[in-house]
């Protein structure tokens, strides 16, 4: 029963970071249709640890995504941007894991996210 379980949720998120990673390359080729070049050498993302990605489910989908398409041979540069909360209470700054986390300071629930929610493209480099 359990493993069924895992099964449906592995899939569910692979199917995710599909469909990111697919995002990504059609912003790549857009750009590099823009700026007339033939392929991307390097790719620079930025990625919330807030955003819902799987770092190891995108890596896993990443060969089958950019197969065929301008991103085939690019370097990847992920920077990997960790949550950040601020306080509504007593406007404490802190690091977050979770959507759930509270002030460690007054224990306050309620908070804005400030950073870790980002995914986006950085960067290219096109030839
Ligand atoms: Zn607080």
């Amino acid at each position: 029963m359990s493993y069924v379980a895992l099964y449906q949720h592995l899939k569910f998120s692979i199917m995710h970071e599909l469909s990111v990673a697919m995002g990504i390359v059609k912003i790549a080729e857009d750009e590099t249709k823009k700026a007339k070049a033939k392929k991307v050498t390097l790719i620079e993302l930025e990625i919330g640890k807030l955003a819902g990605v799987e770092f190891e489910s995108l890596d896993f989908v990443w060969p089958a995504a950019v197969k065929n398409t301008v991103l085939e041979d690019a370097e990847r540069k992920i920077d990997v941007k960790e949550g950040l909360g601020q306080c509504g209470d007593c406007d404490t700054v802190f690091e977050i894991q979770h959507f759930y986390d509270s002030c460690p300071k007054c224990g306050s629930n309620l908070k804005g996210i400030i950073q870790g929610k980002e995914l986006r493209v950085k960067a290219l480099e096109v030839i």
